[in-house]
């Protein structure tokens, strides 16, 4: 510092003697120009008093008065070298000429006023001629002079101010340069200090490989050794066996960015951690020359994010693993496929009918069945397999080493066993809580996400058959799934009123063979799917959502249809019926909206029939029942389609308000396997019908038969009793312009305008 100091004070010493040279110099060539000046000016006043000679000299002035003065020498060099002549005079001189001349110019005037004088010849014509020759170059000369004068001291100005900005420059910077060494010293200082205190570690190692750099945190982890060559292996020793292969690759492959990645080391005191380590390729750098390695501990981080997955990845109610490990867990599940001779399987358990119990007992009897069930399933597992909570009343099973599909459905099937037993809950003893379970062995090619959709989709086949049962995933189920999901996606597209028409089957009295009433069936032509039967679409559009929609489309149609009809006169006797499903019928507004679109169509409620499945009423919990006998109230009628077709009974009908029941077409082939089995006798088939039908006389209703297609047929059916027949036989399902025709109707057959107009209105 000191040291510095006195550079300054002797740099800024050199500075002050440099101006004051400078200064003096200046002064110099300043003087100098002055004089040079003042030598010009005196130049000039003697051009003035030659002037005033020469104007004598005009006038006649005498030749020896001049003569007298500064004497012809003198006039002699002033004509041949007038700058000289000017200039050799002293300051003194010039004066002294100049009043020797202003007196031969008084003189000459005097003897102008005086007396007459005569011209005194060429010689002062001569002198005219030289002195004002003389008189203008010695003006340039002034001229001249007076430049260089000013141009040498502009030019010493110049120099000097030149020289002035320089010297600073260089000195600002150089004391720039010492400001930036000095704070450069300071940084690196500061850094090394920082380094120092951080818990982070700082290792460099040249491209040989040598250790060229390791901060103080490292003694932490690195025992210290004289031999540089080794810091990776020192490293490499700090790692868990099962890490070391990674951190030797992750060591070995730094990137300019930096490559980072986690690791477990244990320090010198035997202490394991996280550790995250960096390693940047910086060899391109002058200052590092190398790799420099980053590690920094994050086991508290670890930690942490370790018990936030604990927490958001258990179910709460069954502290099971919850949906959240699935992708994991089944990462690892087909990881095992692959890369292992045993297979691995995913199944989806849900358990049948608990929304009922949850709804009927509450939610505390819903969380306890969930607890029981999953102690209970617990206990099914083999092996390593894994219990999830998958969500409500879904659980999940990754099988681990499984041998083939028939041994997921084995385990599957074992861990339905353990619904044999009734649960017992609140004093409820739940006999029928059952579940089903789709499960998908995992193919190579599969992922766990596809494994997860394929025991789904086996779960839902497991369901469509009733329940209580396994199904084992096949690539067809699939197939129908992606189908079933276009289904769906073109129906809730659909533009109703230009893809769905009705058409009608009669259904005929089984002696007389009139047309008692028509069966309203809907068809659906899809723009982009083409024609999608009602068997089809129907079940999607239930589970969709999009049902009451089509049913109240179809109710309006029903009733334009009707109306029109009726306008073309037909028979009062001849009622329409239409099809309602069970969602139809558990929706609030379904009385109101039949009520309504019947009243503004003008039809008599008595001549709309009203079809619901078996099915719809018999698992009706009242609701369905009451809103059936409020229609019938109104005067609608209403039939049991489908009969036979479930595992119902007669007997489960009677608090059903109904008109009539249709016995359902697959009843009507039993009863012809009957007799084909009774070697063509038909006595025992026709003696089922007519129990069927006695039944019925019971509740007041009588038979509807469908699905009839031959005349043998027609006529066993009419001699068990029954009253109509519906089928192919007698007529199948036709537009409405058959429908017309047959009924001897007048007039265009269809409604015009679109069925839904006349409510808007
Ligand atoms: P469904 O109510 O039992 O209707 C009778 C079905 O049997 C009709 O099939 C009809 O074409 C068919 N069928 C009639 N006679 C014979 C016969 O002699 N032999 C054979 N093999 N079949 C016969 P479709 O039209 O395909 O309707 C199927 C089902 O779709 C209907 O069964 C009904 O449950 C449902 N469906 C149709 N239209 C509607 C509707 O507008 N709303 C609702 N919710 N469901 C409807
Ligand atoms: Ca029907
Ligand atoms: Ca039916």
């Amino acid at each position: 510092m000191k040291r510095l100091q006195t550079h300054r004070k002797l740099g800024a010493l050199v500075v002050a003697a440099t101006l004051l040279g400078l200064v003096v110099v200046a002064g110099y060539f300043v003087v100098e120009a002055f004089e040079e000046r003042d030598a010009a000016d005196h130049a000039a006043d003697l051009q003035v008093a030659a002037l005033n000679v020469s104007a004598m000299t005009l006038n006649g002035a005498n030749d020896s008065a001049l003569e007298g003065g500064v004497g012809w020498a003198w006039i002699a060099e002033l004509r041949s070298d007038p700058t000289n002549a000017l200039h050799s005079l002293s300051v003194d001189e010039a004066a002294a000429t100049v009043s020797e001349l202003d007196t031969i110019a008084n003189h000459g005037e005097m003897l102008l006023r005086g007396e007459p004088v005569a011209r005194s010849g060429h010689r002062h014509e001569e002198l005219q001629g030289f002195l004002a020759e003389a008189v203008e170059r010695s003006a340039d000369d002034a001229v001249l002079a007076r430049r260089q004068a000013y141009g040498a001291v502009g030019t010493v100005l110049a120099v000097m101010i030149a020289f002035c900005i320089g010297m600073l420059r260089r000195r600002y910077r150089r004391q720039a340069v010492v400001a930036g060494q000095q704070a450069q010293a300071h940084e690196g200082k500061r850094l090394q200090r920082l380094l120092n205190d951080s818990p982070d570690i700082f290792l460099v190692i040249d491209p040989a490989g040598r250790s060229t750099y390791e901060s103080a945190s490292a003694a932490r982890l690195l025992r210290d050794e004289s031999n540089a060559d080794r810091l990776v292996d020192r490293l490499l020793a700090r790692a868990s066996e099962r890490d070391r292969d990674r951190l030797g690759k992750h060591l070995g492959a730094p990137s300019v960015a930096g490559e980072t990645a986690v690791f477990q080391l244990t320090d010198l005191e035997g202490n394991s951690g996280w550790f995250n380590i960096r390693v940047s390729d910086l060899t391109a750098d002058d200052l590092v020359a190398g790799h420099l390695i980053t590690v920094s501990e994050i086991s508290r981080e670890v930690e942490l994010q370790n018990e936030l997955r604990t927490q958001a990845e258990t179910d709460h109610l069954t502290d099971l693993p919850n949906r959240r490990t699935l992708d994991s867990s089944l990462e690892v599940a087909a990881e095992l496929a692959r890369t292992s001779a045993s297979l691995a399987a995913f199944a989806i358990l849900d358990l049948d009918g608990f929304k009922e119990i949850n709804d009927s007992l509450g939610h505390q009897a819903g969380d306890e069945i969930l607890m029981k069930a999953t102690q209970r399933l617990a206990t099914a597992l083999q092996g390593a397999d894994i219990l999830l909570r998958l969500g409500g009343d879904e659980f999940g099973v990754i099988m681990i080493g499984v041998s083939s599909a028939d041994e997921a459905l084995g385990r599957s099937r074992h861990l339905l066993s353990v619904f044999d037993e009734p649960f017992q809950v609140q004093n409820h003893r739940l006999e029928l809580l059952r579940a089903s379970v789709g499960v998908a062995v995992a193919d190579p090619a599969d992922s766990g996400e596809d494994l997860v959709i394929h025991a789904d989709i086996a779960m839902y086949q497991a369901k469509r058959t009733g329940g209580s049962t396994a199904v084992v995933f096949e690539s067809f189920m699939e197939d129908e799934a992606s189908a079933n999901a276009s289904v769906t996606r073109a129906l809730r597209s659909a533009d109703y009123d230009e893809e769905f028409h009705l058409v009608f089957q009669p259904i005929v009295d089984a002696t007389s063979r009139e047309v008692a009433s028509l069966e309203a069936l809907l068809r659906w032509e899809s723009p982009l799917l083409g024609r999608v039967g009602p068997d089809v679409f129907i079940p999607l559009a239930e589970k969709a959502g999009e049902i009451c929609r089509i049913g109240g489309w179809v109710l309006h149609a029903v009733c334009a249809q009707l109306s029109h009809w009726m306008q073309s006169g037909l028979d009062d006797s001849v009622t329409v019926s239409f099809n309602v499903s069970a969602r139809q019928l558990s929706d609030d507004r379904f009385v109101s909206e039949v009520l309504s679109t019947a009243k503004a169509w003008d039809i008599p409620p008595g001549r709309l029939v009203i079809e619901v499945t078996e099915s719809s009423v018999i698992e009706d919990d009242g609701v369905a029942t009451g809103r059936l006998s409020e229609l019938r109230a109104a005067g609608f009628k209403v039939s049991i389609d489908d009969f036979g077709s479930g595992y119902s009974n007669l007997g489960q009908l009677l608090h059903v308000p109904l008109d009539n029941i249709k016995v359902d077409r697959s009843l009507l082939l039993t009863l012809s396997d009957m007799r084909d089995a009774m070697g063509g006798d038909p006595t025992m088939a026709c003696s089922v019908m007519e129990a069927v039908v006695s039944i019925a006389g019971v509740l007041g209703a009588p038979v509807v038969a469908e699905g009839v297609e031959t005349e043998d047929q027609l006529a066993s059916l009419a001699a068990s009793g029954i009253t109509y027949i519906q089928g192919y036989y007698t007529g199948r399902p036709m537009e409405p312009e058959q429908a017309a025709e047959l009924l001897k109707l007048a007039g265009d057959a269809r409604p015009s305008g679109l069925p839904i107009d006349r409510l808007a209105a």
